[in-house]
């Protein structure tokens, strides 16, 4: 049984001519389908421009579809209300950003924040306990309680980017949407937060979806292999027969 399914995935936009004022229709994602099934990651690859990102913000219901849906333990969500979507598909589904900073608030501490992220999907029983939380999800990243208090530019960026998975990971979600989660970072760092990513997922039973156009990331880290192309799924496969092939 898939964890999550994705059907027919569609996403227009239309886009307003600058010198004429006409409209046209562009299709970003086109008929998109594939299964993440539970303690897998489904790496989504492609070039610059053909699709993964605006993929993966229908699947974390950030954007809605054109048409086609996506299921979470086979319930479509992609067309709830934005109430229901809070009560229930936010929990579930948790998104992690290439750029840190512009995914955290300057002025809030790392505790608040991850604190607050908590008390929007009600876990915890009480701010103390929301704190004690929030420790134990810093340390499991390799941080610790010490920055609690410190706000964003206080941090590098490959621990920044730590402080973003725990924060997606502190309300307990089954699966992870990371959009070129280590791209940015030193070629040292990206294998620290990769290994630490595996980690977490073997530990806490997660599913990923993995978006990148780096592949020898995907070597690393994937099960499932999909490549987009001009907004179409042109190939998937398992990661070994991607790489055995020429
Ligand atoms: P990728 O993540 O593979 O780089 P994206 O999903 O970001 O690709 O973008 C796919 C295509 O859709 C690109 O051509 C992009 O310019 C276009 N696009 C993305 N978002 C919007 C938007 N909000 N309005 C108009 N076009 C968009
Ligand atoms: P580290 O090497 O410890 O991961 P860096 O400071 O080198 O941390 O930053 C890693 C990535 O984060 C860089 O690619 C950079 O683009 C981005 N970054 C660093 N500082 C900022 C900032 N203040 N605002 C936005 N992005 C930043």
């Amino acid at each position: 049984e898939p964890i999550v399914q994705v059907n027919d995935l569609c996403k227009d936009y239309v886009t307003r001519g600058f010198t004429n004022g006409a409209s046209s229709v562009f299709h970003a994602v086109k008929n998109v389908s594939f299964e993440l099934y539970p303690r897998q990651t489904y790496a989504l690859v492609g070039e610059s421009g053909s699709g993964k990102s605006t993929t993966g913000r229908m699947v974390c219901a950030l954007e809605r579809p054109t048409s086609g849906s996506a299921s979470f333990e086979g319930r479509a969500y992609t067309d709830d209300s934005p109430a229901l979507l809070r009560k229930g598909i936010r929990s579930k589904i948790q998104m992690v950003f290439q750029d840190p900073f512009s995914a955290l608030n300057p002025r809030k501490t790392i505790g608040n924040a991850l604190v607050e992220a908590m008390e929007i999907q009600r876990i915890g029983s009480s701010r103390a306990d929301r704190r004690d939380r929030a420790v134990a999800m810093l340390e499991r990243v390799g941080l610790s309680s010490a920055h609690m208090d410190r706000f964003p530019h206080q941090f590098s960026g490959g621990q920044l980017q730590r402080v973003t998975i725990a924060r997606a990971l502190a309300v307990e979600p089954r699966v992870l949407i990371l959009d070129e989660s280590v791209s940015a970072l030193d070629v040292s760092v990206q294998a620290q937060v990769l290994n630490l990513l595996q980690d977490l997922k073997d530990d806490l039973g997660l599913s990923y979806l993995f978006i990148t156009h780096d592949l020898s990331v995907v070597r690393f880290i994937a099960d499932r292999v999909g490549v987009l192309r001009h907004g179409e799924l042109v190939e998937e496969d398992d990661v070994a027969s991607i790489f055995r092939n020429p």
